[in-house]
């Protein structure tokens, strides 16, 4: 994306990513293992929300700009479902895990929803007999319409699935085909109408500053979305990666460049403004949501496993798993967790990563923040809490420290500067 600095302007560029994402953590020593592995032994019972993420990076066929580590090369899901259980187990065998509670059981990927009725029901049902799991927990699962019969949508509904996660990313039938992803606006949406229709909720992704879109083609998205009445959008601009097919036509010049900094600007501040009017609030890192479960307090810990799984966040340990199929199965075939990275934070880098929930929405509490930490936070990050307030980008309501409207559209910047010499 272009940089172009614009009056009035806090910063010169959007930052798309808050820090300590996994792709900053280091392959684990020796050392780190042992002590996860001792850390699990402890208890783990907390009356924080917890979720459990089993994964599965599974698809049909890859779309022009996806950076995941998926496999379009089903011949492998039967001994991939088998580690994937088997990793699983490796987790709800420790005391930590066995004494957490779990409030949403997550199934990401890829789009799971590409293996079969049996499997999803296999997987779903060795989750919840393995791990404690609330009996009011909340199962969400990922899915790509074209993936979706009206035979699976049943399945996925009569195995308690409650909400299914949909990367749409966008309605407009010629940015599709650009995205190469595999079916048309008007079945997709079909598909959307059945799935509600069958008592599921729906949350869709969208993407927004695609090469040669104008706002009319985004507002026209927005608009869709809102037309087929889904839960909850999450909005993401475009994120280039050079080795992804869209980067390389770009690169060559048969597609159009991605828009300027400006451009991804407006487009967010128009869903802000578009979504708001029709009562869906800002929350998590892009979502707009009318879904009052959107709007509780965060999970504290993700437990989760699987091919290209990145959420880790147990205590203090932060870890990501291998994301190569065959060694992800190789590994837990050993007994091993198939840990690719996995970081323990300091005392001082988890304040820091308090100060983070500012991005999601979740306002910070002052009392309990010295509580935990021992100092306010603006006693810890006196420059950083100074300038953003200075600058109107956050502010302080009834002891708690939260983003204000005008600080939301930076709201990543924002969450850096805690990590700065703040
Ligand atoms: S469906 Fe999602 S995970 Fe699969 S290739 Fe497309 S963007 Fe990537």
């Amino acid at each position: 994306m272009n940089h172009k600095m614009n009056n009035g302007w806090p910063y010169d560029h959007v930052e798309h990513w808050p820090p300590m994402t996994y792709r900053n953590r280091e392959p684990p020593t020796s050392q780190i293992l042992s002590d996860f592995a001792n850390f699990l032994k402890n208890d783990g019972s907390s009356d924080q929300n917890k979720e459990l993420q089993p994964w599965i990076p599974f698809c049909e066929g890859r779309c022009a700009f996806c950076y995941f580590a998926v496999s379009c090369d089903k011949q492998n899901v039967v001994s991939y479902i088998a580690a994937l259980k088997k990793a699983l187990a490796l987790y709800s065998e420790n005391n930590y895990v066995k004494s957490s509670v779990f409030t949403e059981l997550y199934v990401g990927g890829g789009s799971p929803s590409v293996i079969s009725n049996e499997q999803i029901a296999d997987v779903l049902s060795f989750c919840r007999e393995k791990f404690n799991l609330r009996a009011d927990h909340l199962t969400k699962f990922t899915a790509c319409t074209n993936s979706l019969s009206e035979n699976k949508i049943t399945a996925l509904y009569s195995n308690n699935v409650n909400q299914l996660d949909i990367g749409i990313q966008t309605f407009n039938d010629s940015l599709r085909k650009t995205l190469m992803i595999r079916d048309g606006s008007r079945d997709a949406k079909n598909k959307l109408k059945l799935i509600k229709k069958k008592g599921l909720r729906v949350s869709i992704d969208l993407l927004y500053n695609l090469p040669g879109q104008t706002l009319e083609q985004w507002q026209d998205d927005i608009t869709q979305a809102l037309e087929l009445e889904v839960e909850s959008v999450d909005c993401y601009p475009l994120d280039l990666y050079p080795e992804t097919p869209l980067a390389k036509k770009i690169a060559t010049g048969e597609l159009p460049p991605v828009g300027d900094d400006s451009t991804e600007l407006d487009m967010y501040v128009e869903a802000y403004r578009i979504f708001k009017e029709n009562g869906y609030e800002p929350t998590c890192h892009n979502r707009f949501s009318r879904v009052k479960e959107d709007f509780n307090k965060p999970s504290s810990e993700v437990v989760g496993t699987g091919a290209g799984f990145f959420m880790g966040h147990i205590d203090r340990f932060l870890y990501s798993d291998i994301e190569d199929i065959q060694g992800y199965i190789s590994k837990v075939k050993e007994g091993s967790f198939p840990i690719a990275r996995l970081n323990k934070i300091s005392k001082e880098e988890e304040m820091r990563k308090a100060m983070m929930l500012i991005y999601i929405r979740v306002p910070v509490d002052r009392e309990n923040f010295r509580a935990n930490y021992g100092k306010f936070p603006e006693e810890a990050f006196p420059n950083a809490i100074n300038k953003l307030k200075s600058k109107g980008l956050i502010e302080e309501k009834d002891g708690k420290i939260q983003l204000t409207e005008k600080g939301d559209p930076w709201r990543f910047n924002i969450s850096w500067e805690f990590f700065k010499n703040a």
